[in-house]
């Protein structure tokens, strides 16, 4: 493709710090990694951000130069400065970046800001799970079999309360008889967003070669129409909208 997209991977990064377990699992830490299995994908350019760097890891510069940003917290939700999650929000709405929800991500507050809900769910131990491909002419399932299993990853349950998802692409089974919708997709305004359920700290799911697939589906799936887009102005269609501020 002519222009590359541009990736930024956010990760909370305090688990890989205080967790020899979660250390020695990920010792780049979860973003630095996925970055590393995402290496064979030409089209992508991908920056690494995490809560403790300047300006929260996302100044406007490089939040205004993402095409697609993806997202893993957990225990510190909170901390993320509202005015970035409204700026986020408003990328995704007025630019069509994309957004994509790792694993415990379903409780950030930019994925709650962006869709509208508070993203409970059921939540359980560790266990087996079946991924169940559920869409498969979808893009984000192109590659992937009809199910896959983990031995152990955090279960996730129904309910699972967010505002209806345009397309279910993933539901998983686990081992003490909960469902989940695991791969959801929405649209909000210009933009398109994924949540993806695995990839609790303590489990190997981030070296599944159908998570990377799904992970790297999803990018190409969520990018932008229009890639390189920095303002709602340089948008084709921004003028033509009534944009209330
Ligand atoms: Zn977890």
């Amino acid at each position: 493709m002519d222009k590359k997209i541009r990736v930024t991977i956010w990760n909370e990064y305090t688990h890989e710090k205080h967790m020899p377990e979660v250390a020695a699992l990920y010792p780049e830490g979860i973003h630095g990694h996925i970055k590393k299995t995402l290496a064979f994908d030409g089209d992508l350019e991908i920056t690494l951000a995490a809560l403790d760097d300047p300006n929260q890891g996302l100044s406007d510069e490089l939040l205004n130069n993402t095409d697609v940003l993806l997202w893993w917290g957990h225990m510190r939700h909170g901390e993320v400065d509202d005015g970035l999650v409204g700026r986020i929000r408003e990328r995704v709405y007025r630019c069509g970046m994309g957004f994509i929800g790792l694993h415990s991500a379903h409780h950030s507050k930019p994925f709650r800001a962006i869709i509208g809900c508070t993203g409970d769910l059921l939540w359980g131990d560790e266990q087996k799970e079946i991924v169940w491909n559920v869409n498969p002419g979808h893009p984000i399932a192109a590659g992937i079999p009809e199910h896959f299993v983990f031995e152990s990853e955090e279960m996730y349950g129904e309910p699972f309360y967010i505002a209806p998802p345009d397309e279910v692409v993933f539901a998983s089974w686990f081992e003490h008889g909960n469902i989940f919708r695991s791969g959801c997709c929405w649209r909000r305004g210009m933009g398109r967003i994924f949540y993806f359920q695995p990839g609790h700290e303590t489990c190997p799911s981030f070296y599944n070669e159908h998570v990377i697939r799904i992970i790297d589906n999803a990018i190409h799936w969520a990018a932008p129409c229009e890639i390189g887009v920095e303002t709602p102005e340089q948008c084709r269609y921004f003028e033509k909208l009534h944009v209330n501020n």
